[in-house]
Order: C-alpha cells, then structure tokens, then sequence
C-alpha cells in the first residue's frame, strides 16, 4: 500500500475503517469468550479520550498525572495490603513482569542468574528471559496444576535470582500455593514475584465473598512484587498493567536518567519511554468510582457464572472439566478437540484449544445467554 500523496477527508476515513474492522471480533457481540480482556467501562473511556494527551514519559510537564499515577499505584498497594507501594501503571503484564525478572536480576548481581517458575507461567517470561540473559528454570505442576513447591526449593543454587508463583494462571486460573512459596523465598533469601496480572482484580474481591482461595498478596513476606493488570478484571482500557514493588530499591535498580526531558531529568524506570498518562488516570478514575464494592459486585456475577458453566459442562456429553474452576476460568477437554475447535471457530465463536482444552473466560462482557448460545452449538458439535 501506497503512502497517499493527498488526504481522504474525515467521513471517508472513518468509513473505511469501520468497513475494515468489520470481520473483528467485538465483545458486546457475545461472541468472545476465550480473552482475558473486554469492555472498558464506560467512565474509563471517557477519562482516556479526555486526558489522552498525557505523556508520563515527560512527568515534569504532567505534574498532575504523575502524582494521579502514584495514587493509582498507593490504592493497588492498599488492595494488596502494602502500605507503602512504589511502582507503575505500565503497558501490561507482559512489561510488568519484565520490570519485576530485571529488578531481581539488577538486585542480585550474580554471573548467570536463574529464575525458577512454575511451568504454568505466562510466554512473557520467556521474553524476559531471552531479553535479560536470565535462564529460565522450570518447576514442574502437580495433579492439581499447581506448581510442585518441593520441585521449586531442589532447583534453588547460587544462581537463582528470585522465584515466581502464578496467582491465575492464563490457562486455568489455577493459584499456587503463594504462602508455601513465600515460606520457601524468605527462608532461602531470595525474592518471590507473584504474578496475579489476571488473578489481581479478582481474588481479593472474591475471598471476600467467601471464596476459600490462598493468600498471594503483601501479606506473606517473602513476596517482593506483584503484577496486577487493570486491563484484564479490572475493566481499564488497553494498555494498563500494574507493578507493584515492596520496596523502593527495586525501582532504584531498574531506573536510568531520561536527561533531556522538557520537563526536566527524572530517574525512568519503566521499559516505554513515552507512554499514556491515560491509562494510568483511567485506573485511578475506575478504582475510585467502583471503589471494593463495585468490584465485589462484578467478580461475585463472574463467580457465580463460573459455577454454572462449569456444571453445565459436567451435564455435556463428550466434554469434562479438567479441574474444578478456582477464579473466573472454565477450561474443558472433548472428545475429537481440533474437530471441535474448528466448528466452533466456523460458527464465529472467540474460544481457542490449547494444551488440550479450551478456555471460557467469565470477563464482564461475557453474558448468560452468550452461554447458552455457546452450550448449544457445543452440544450439537459433540452430538
Ligand atoms: N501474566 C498472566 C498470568 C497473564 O494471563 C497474562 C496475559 O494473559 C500476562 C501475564 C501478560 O499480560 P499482557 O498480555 O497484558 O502483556
């Protein structure tokens, strides 16, 4: 395609877009139900749109966002139980987990570090890895998916630079056993990440409706950060991760001299340089309307669909669980899978087979009779 010598005018470019993106999947189309994302809320749009001029890359210009940021990151330290928390509202869990692999790598100073991780954990890693020259040490799961805490402490050496533990896996929204981690981080000295990018925005909140799930957050001492993305459960508009460090000495270690800034030099420790003051003021403007409660309200309607799809697969034949759902996740096998998840993507739906299961995703957006719709062609596909 050609760069256009002249402009088209506004209309036509609008129109072609909306004729372009026509064959995208959208979410109010019910039709998306294997994504970790969904519908921003509405107020956070409008915040976006409004304030999407901000450069948090440039914070001497944009005093005011800056500091809405660190309120952004202060209020995630409060959900997490950390009184004081320094980090950032970043691109996503991808950049937020590579913040947290470099910081521990930046902190501990050995010649070929390792880090161990459950091998449930996110591909991001694998970019951290190859980007940091930090080996990756994978812990085996359990019958449960949960990582094997033994397997973890027989690969700790002179070499490991932290562990992490997974607080939802991408897969099954599996928890490990974060307290055992903990115990195991603190005892052997090394730094455990929790990365709850997906589990963040919904296990507080569902604990506190009665949901027996561990704990994973600040509590347990030998966590060291966090990765808790606002754009998954937390219905911010793309991009929107969440880093949160106990310490401000993991922000030191990662942080460079941006010296030519118009608004002055400042210490950057994030991996983008210019980046969306916006996202970081939609947080803020969600968290703040929402507040716990709001929350609540929309992980128990999760949860609880959760619990009748997941029965609702029990009673399909030729389709199983392959674990009883701990968050918002639903993951189940069929007889004949690519058959299966050939059909279904042929008849428009979002759901993709991976590892041997497909995923169903209870994000906001995704609606009873969005469901049921499923169930049917599902049934009729195993029938
Ligand atoms: N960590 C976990 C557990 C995830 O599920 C995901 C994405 O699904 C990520 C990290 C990466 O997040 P992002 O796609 O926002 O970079």
């Amino acid at each position: 395609m050609r760069f256009p010598e002249r402009g088209m005018d506004e209309e036509e470019v609008l129109e072609e877009l909306e004729r372009l993106t026509r064959e995208d999947l959208t979410f109010d189309s019910g039709r998306i139900l294997g994504s970790m994302c969904t519908m921003p809320h509405p107020l956070a749009i409008k915040v976006f749109c409004r304030f999407i001029d901000r450069n948090l890359g440039d914070p001497g210009l944009h005093v005011g966002s800056r500091r809405i940021e660190r309120e952004a990151v202060q209020m995630l330290g409060d959900l997490l139980h950390l009184e004081r928390a320094y980090g950032h509202i970043v691109s996503g869990g991808t950049e937020a987990n590579i913040l947290a692999v470099r910081a521990f790598r930046n902190m501990a100073d050995v010649e070929k570090p390792e880090l161990i991780l459950p091998k449930s954990a996110h591909f991001s890693f694998i970019k951290a890895g190859e980007m940091l020259g930090v080996k990756l040490v994978w812990a085996e799961l359990k019958s449960d998916y949960t990582v094997d805490v033994r397997d973890v402490e027989s690969k700790i050496g002179d070499n490991t630079i932290g562990i992490v533990g997974i607080a939802g896996t991408t897969g099954l929204g599996v928890v490990d056993d974060i307290p055992a981690l903990s115990d195991l981080a603190r005892d052997y000295g090394v730094p455990l990440h929790v990365d709850a990018a997906f589990g963040g925005f919904v296990i507080p909140f569902a604990k506190a409706l009665g949901y027996d799930l561990p704990d994973f957050d600040f509590r347990l001492k030998g966590v060291q950060s966090v990765t808790i993305d606002p754009h998954k459960m937390g219905m911010a508009p793309i991009p929107a991760g969440g880093i949160i460090f106990r310490r401000k000495k993991f922000i030191k270690v990662i942080s460079v001299l941006a010296p030519y800034l118009a608004g002055g030099k400042v210490w950057q420790a994030t991996i983008t340089g210019t980046r969306p003051g916006a996202s970081a003021l939609a947080v803020w403007a969600l968290i703040k309307h929402l507040g716990f409660e709001g929350y609540k309200e929309i992980v128990a309607r999760a949860m609880e669909l959760t619990r009748w799809f997941a029965q609702e697969i029990k009673n399909t034949a030729g389709a199983w669980l392959v674990r009883e759902p701990m968050l918002n996740i639903v993951a189940f096998k069929t007889k004949n899978l690519p058959r299966v998840e050939r059909v279904l993507k042929g008849r428009g739906w979002g759901v993709s087979a991976h590892r041997g299961y497909i995923r169903i995703v209870m994000m906001p957006h995704v609606r009873k009779d969005h469901l049921e719709a499923f169930l049917r062609d599902l049934r009729e596909v195993l029938g």
